[in-house]
């Protein structure tokens, strides 16, 4: 088995450990024996739709998130959309997330355009409001997921988006109905910094599967000694009051 794993905008959309995720599927594919190769995918750069399995988006600033978004309308953005409909696995983290939307309105009222590929979109309410900012748990399909979040926009998921969870804690996509995330399919979307996969290794092998079974049907990962990973998990819900058994 071997994985390719595109890791888009390392020099604007990385904040916040956001390059952890791919360091985090990297070695939970090693210590399984998957071969793993990953490439990084800048401004200007394309791809073939078959040639990803897993594409991570990190957060960035609005004015990296300027320039990712006009790439993304041109054929950057094409390689990305038609990698998610040959079946890659999409993750895009809050300034990722924003723009897997149909677009994100910043606090001087810019509109930058999305991929389109999930039903929402993102508002700044200006400098004046609150940014949503900390520690942030939220129920996911059964389990928890922890991260951090830091975002000025609020996301509004349109009525055919499905949220990747509730928030326990935290902001969430808006402050305001419980909704965190995104999912649609292979594509997901999630405020969740942290760096977010290591942490929640559940939630890093919910993709790695993904990944793994297109390239070969009923194919199996094999369990990890994830006790570290889980020790992390809990110390970040205790910083939320949250207290759970593994
Ligand atoms: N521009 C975004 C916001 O503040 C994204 C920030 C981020 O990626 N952390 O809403």
């Amino acid at each position: 088995m071997k994985l390719k794993i595109g890791y888009l905008y390392p020099d604007l959309m990385n904040i916040y450990a956001d390059r952890g995720n791919v360091e985090c599927l990297r070695r939970r594919c090693e210590w399984r024996g998957i071969a793993v190769d990953v490439r990084a995918i800048t401004v200007g750069v394309t791809f073939a739709p078959d040639e990803l399995d897993i594409i991570l988006l990190g957060g960035g600033q609005d004015r990296q998130q300027r320039a990712a978004s006009e790439d993304l309308q041109a054929a950057t953005g094409d390689s990305v959309r038609g990698a998610v409909e040959a079946g890659a696995v999409l993750l895009g983290i809050c300034g990722g997330y924003q723009l897997l939307g149909s677009a994100y309105i910043d606090a001087d009222g810019t509109e930058l355009i999305g991929l389109g590929l999930l039903d929402l979109e993102t508002w700044h309410p200006g400098f004046a409001a609150a940014r949503c900012i900390g520690n942030i748990a939220v129920d996911w399909e059964g389990g928890i997921l922890v991260g951090f979040e830091n975002h000025g926009g609020r996301t509004y998921p349109g009525p055919t988006a499905a949220p990747l969870g509730r928030v326990l804690a935290g902001g969430g996509n808006n402050a305001e109905d419980g909704t965190e995330g995104s999912v649609l399919d292979r594509v997901f979307g999630t405020y969740l910094h942290g760096s977010l996969l290591p942490k929640n290794p559940h939630f890093a092998d919910h993709l790695l599967g993904l990944a793994v079974e297109r390239r070969e049907a009923g194919y199996e990962l094999e369990p990890l000694d994830d006790a570290a990973e889980w020790a992390a998990h809990r110390a970040a819900l205790a910083l939320l009051g949250i207290r759970q058994g593994e």
